[in-house]
């Protein structure tokens, strides 16, 4: 009997969790309970930027579990006022709010962004224009701003006023976004979607339009954010700023933390009750994000993630030369996308499942593209070791893709 039998006696089946139990994790090694060992490249789904029992964030939780624990909203206190000036003043942003979740974060940008455009404008500047194959999270305002109709299909009715269009294409965004849009929001690069880049073209389109119209322009930056793409944010490597910011996943190592900000142009959308959290602004998570922060906020981390861009992308180049599944291999920094070849097409999950039994964890981003989200600071071995077992993966991959 496996503990995966006990998963499914228990959970709503929404996840199929590999078949590898991580009881404990060293950088970006993972350990079951027997002491197997893989080599981490889905990196707790973008969140995990700086590994498994990082010594500075474990005394940074321990010091302040030991200090002061939740207090709630009725208070502030000294962590998140730490994590906000910290926010604002390494962006280009005006106002946080804080939450727990990249979910929490868009519903809070749709939410600012929607209200400030009424109270300025009036009730019929409400539109949202959002893009196929986006990912904006699982609310029902988020999942509907997301281009997959597959989450959300069954859920209806949804809430109206969102559109979408394709992304990356310029034809028509003139008529799309007009007077009545209050918001237009993108992920620089689309994550789940396929791990595919905006263009800047695209993206300065997208600031025009909304300047044009005082549309505010919300850049989702829940996995691209916090140094994945080798700058602190994808927005700063495009040169395109949005209004407003959304960001959580490695905000705090993976402790559970989202927060949207804004610049004040958009902030009069919230006031006093129009908005909150119970837990947003907790002092653990906010402690462990301060820490968090500091160590990704490093000019060295985040060159090294630039190189390591180019050893990781240049050696799966190298396997694929030798095993031709992909035909494309892209994306910025730590967010890297694989697309399967046709006659893979529709796979890329099969090999999730596969490259765990080899020893190393990968994602998939659509149904057609291995996603490698490896930890910030994962050292170059690992990346070598991690895809040579890729590759003993990807061998009985294409066999038994032969055999179907
Ligand atoms: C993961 C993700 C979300 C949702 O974040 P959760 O923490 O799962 O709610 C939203 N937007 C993007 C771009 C994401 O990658």
């Amino acid at each position: 009997m496996s503990i995966l039998d006990d998963y499914y006696k228990y959970f709503l089946p929404i996840y199929e969790p590999v078949d590898f139990v991580p009881h404990s994790g060293h950088g970006s090694h993972l350990y079951d309970i027997n002491h197997n060992s893989i080599i981490d490249f889905a990196g707790g789904v973008a969140a995990s930027a700086l590994g498994q029992t990082n010594e500075n964030l474990i005394n940074t939780l321990h010091n302040q579990a030991k200090t002061l624990w939740h207090v709630g909203n009725i208070f502030t206190n000294y962590p998140q006022l730490e994590l906000a000036k910290k926010l604002i003043t390494n962006t280009a942003f005006d106002k946080i709010f804080i939450c727990n979740c990249g979910s929490e974060a868009v519903e809070a940008a749709l939410k600012i962004a929607r209200r400030a455009a009424i109270k300025t404008h009036g009730e019929q500047k409400h539109e949202i224009l959002a893009f196929d194959k986006a990912f904006h999270g699982r609310t029902l305002f988020s999942v509907t701003a997301g281009g997959q109709p597959k989450y959300w299909a069954g859920f209806e009715p949804l809430p109206p006023g969102i559109i979408h269009a394709p992304f990356n294409s310029l034809d028509n965004l003139d008529t799309l976004i007009n007077k009545n849009t209050a918001a237009v929001i993108v992920e620089p690069i689309q994550a789940e979607g396929g791990v595919i880049p905006a263009t800047i073209e695209f993206l300065q389109k997208l600031r025009e339009l909304c300047d044009k119209h005082d549309a505010a322009l919300i850049f989702d930056e829940v996995q691209t954010g916090m140094g994945r793409t080798g700058d602190l944010f994808a927005y700063m490597g495009y040169n395109v700023t949005p209004d407003i910011i959304t960001i959580a996943k490695s905000l705090a190592n993976g402790f559970p933390i989202g927060v949207m900000m804004t610049i004040d142009k958009f902030a009069h959308g919230f006031e006093f009750a129009s908005h909150g959290a119970t837990f947003g602004g907790n002092p653990l998570s906010c402690a462990v994000a301060n820490a968090t922060f500091d160590m990704i906020n490093d000019k060295n981390l985040l060159n090294e993630v630039k190189t390591k861009h180019t050893i990781f992308t240049n050696k799966l180049r190298e396997i694929n030369q030798e095993l031709d599944v992909y035909c494309e291999i892209r994306g910025r920094g730590l967010l890297i996308g694989a697309e399967l070849n046709d006659k893979y097409k529709g796979l890329a999950y099969k090999l999730v499942r596969l490259a765990v039994k080899y020893g190393v964890s990968v994602l998939n981003a659509s149904p057609n593209v291995t996603r490698f989200l490896p930890a910030l600071n994962i050292p170059v071995d690992d990346i070598i070791t991690g895809l040579e077992r890729l590759k003993l993966a990807l061998i009985e991959f294409k066999n038994c893709d032969m055999s179907n």
